[in-house]
């Protein structure tokens, strides 16, 4: 058994869809758990819809909806004939969620609504998917992923509940290739205890792919997306970017987690622990060998450069002069973990000390209210984060000579710069 994992651009409009099918016509002797997210920019325009429900601006966020819906419904015409009417009508459920509910007026907090709205667009894509592959003879079941992936109650970020979904999958979703070949089942979202809908953070279908190619043990985990594989940056920012044909497990959490937008950060865990490769294969020239990523140690590698934007610098200083020990640092980080701000660059000194973090405007607010107890705040943005991991003499020069530095840190495997951005 594999998993198969489809991004947005890879369903993106009525060709792509049928280039999907192209591929699992191809791929059709093994058992396949089929991950997908929303169609294209699907995730973005629900984000608009929910912020205007929750802004009380009813008829926009209805408005709003109504265009994600008639896009659905076009797509689905334009793509179906046999299966056209039971994917109109499991499709008319799921906008009467969403449409119940943006009658109402918001009474709970924005990210509860935000994920009871946004994790529509994952049911719609894998819905009109299904009925299309099933119209082209591939023998395939939909299955509703909030039915087996559990998280608790933390919206936009929930934390997967292990135990009930290891059951759930064996009991419920394993079962189902008795009868199909195919799985198709959504990315991105869960449900809590409750059948509230939740979210796992942006860019997460990786993740809930990760997720099943672990609990089911499978052969491998192929990510289908619109590049060649992985490079060592990013090619519309740097032409002189490569190809890289192999990584490890190590190298590709590290490269993610400092910002590379190549696979979610929690992707690798899940994969490592069971020794499962990793195959991002590109989707629109199947022929391509793409990327394999194991536990095998990657030699040789090129310098690869990450650019991580939209970054602040927070200056703290101690009050009462006290050294940055074993205290203040354990009251920094409670304040971290409390307001979940992930520090990108600590740098220290004696009374003093500077981290780099995500520009969110009201969490810096309110660390910085926070810190105030013990240290003087300053708070400095418009910053950029750029790494080179595997860096040599002519990539610092070539990269590094044009920026307004302001923080630099270098050890022998990767250094990093913040500057400003202009
Ligand atoms: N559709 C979600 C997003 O755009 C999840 C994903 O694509 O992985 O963030
Ligand atoms: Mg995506």
């Amino acid at each position: 058994m594999r998993v198969f994992k489809f991004g947005g651009a890879s369903v993106q409009d009525v060709d792509h869809v049928k280039h999907v099918g192209k591929i699992l016509e191809q791929n059709a002797e093994e058992p396949t758990l089929i991950i997908i997210s929303a169609m294209g920019k699907t995730t973005n325009a629900l984000e608009t819809v929910a912020t205007a429900f929750f802004d009380g601006r009813k008829d926009d966020a209805l408005r709003l909806f109504g265009d994600i819906r008639k896009q659905h419904l076009t797509l689905a015409k334009y793509l179906l004939v046999l299966e056209f009417n039971p994917c109109i009508a499991q499709l008319a459920d799921f906008f009467t969620e969403v449409e119940w509910l943006l009658h109402d007026k918001p009474v709970r907090e924005y990210s509860y609504y935000y994920d009871q709205i946004v994790s529509v667009g994952e049911l719609m894509s894998t819905c009109i998917i299904s009925y299309y592959l099933k119209e082209i003879r591939l023998n395939t079941v939909w299955l509703d992923v909030r039915d087996i992936l559990r998280t608790d109650n933390h919206f936009q970020e929930g934390i997967v509940d292990w135990e009930f979904t290891e059951n759930a999958t064996k009991t419920q979703l394993l079962p189902l290739f008795n009868k199909a070949n195919f799985v198709v089942t959504q990315g991105f979202i869960g449900s809590t205890d409750q059948c509230e809908n939740t979210t796992l953070g942006r860019e997460g279908s990786d993740f809930s792919a990760a997720i099943f190619a672990n609990i089911l043990n499978t052969n491998g985990l192929t990510i289908w997306k619109d590049v060649e594989g992985i490079m060592n940056a990013d090619p519309r920012l740097f032409p002189e970017a490569t190809y890289i044909p192999q990584l490890s497990y190590k190298e590709v959490i590290e490269m993610a987690y400092y910002g590379a937008q190549v696979i979610h950060p929690k992707t690798i865990k899940p994969l490592q622990n069971k020794n499962i490769p990793l195959h991002v294969k590109c989707f629109l020239d199947t022929g391509l060998p793409g990327t394999l990523i194991d536990q095998h140690p990657t030699k040789d590698l090129p310098p690869i450069l990450i650019n991580k934007h939209q970054q602040v610098l927070i200056h703290l200083r101690t009050l009462d002069f006290s050294f940055i020990e074993e205290k203040p640092m354990s009251r920094l980080y409670k304040i971290f973990r409390e307001l979940k701000i992930k520090p990108n660059l600590i740098q220290t000194g004696a009374i003093s000390l500077e981290v780099a973090v995500d520009d969110h405007a009201e969490k810096i607010e309110q660390f910085a209210q926070s810190a105030s107890e013990w240290f003087d705040v300053q708070v400095q943005r418009g910053l950029s984060l750029f790494t080179i991991r595997h860096h040599n003499d002519v990539a610092k020069s070539r990269y590094l000579s044009n920026k307004r530095q302001v923080l630099y840190q270098e050890n022998e495997l990767h250094l990093q710069v913040l500057y400003e951005a202009q």
